[in-house]
């Protein structure tokens, strides 16, 4: 017997079945070796066939859906890791800076220790390490960013700017404000 793959015309047919005299539908067999009946009466009657081979040439939809959940499933393991490897270091980060636990419910503490631990570090960078502050400077504010132990605060600052954090951290209201909030 010829193996199928020999040709690749072969791996379309041409259905009658609902309308004869038109060719509407097509039998693909498609690259997954799944055979699916697919209705081309949405396309013009000279592409069909041309479409029919294209669709040849790929995996069935339901092989496609199953390769992109696998993917969604490995970019999340990823971003999972890469959340705990962030994690990791900004716990280690507190406890060298000495850097008190911050207050809220599970999920802000992790969260919020992340924010903290990226905004500061950009701050340093910005004012410090590339900036015209001393570390007398720096070590005013660092004892601000101590007295802010709101997880919260902390994540609704994650997307500003090291630079902006000595004016955000100044007019932080940290004593009237609920932590637990
Ligand atoms: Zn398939």
């Amino acid at each position: 017997m010829k193996p199928q793959t020999s040709n690749p015309t072969s791996n379309v047919t041409p259905s009658n079945r609902n309308s004869p005299g038109v060719k509407t539908a097509w039998t693909v067999i498609h690259s997954c070796g799944h055979e699916v009946l697919h209705n081309l009466s949405d396309r013009a009657a000279d592409r069909r066939s041309g479409f029919a081979r294209w669709l040849a040439g790929r995996e069935c939809t339901d092989c496609w859906k199953a390769a992109r959940d696998a993917d969604t499933v490995a970019k999340d393991q990823w971003l999972a890791a890469r959340r705990a490897e962030e994690q990791a270091a900004a716990v280690e980060w507190a406890e060298r800076f000495d850097m008190p636990p911050l207050e809220g419910s599970e999920r802000a503490l992790a969260w919020g220790e992340r924010s903290r631990f990226q905004l500061v570090t950009a701050a340093y960078t910005a004012l410090v390490s590339e900036g015209t502050w001393d570390e007398a400077d720096w070590a005013v504010l660092e004892d601000k960013i101590r007295s802010i132990s709101r997880a919260g605060w902390w994540i609704d600052q994650r997307d500003a700017d090291g630079a902006d954090l000595p004016d955000a951290a100044t007019s932080a209201d940290v004593g009237t404000e609920n932590p637990h909030r």
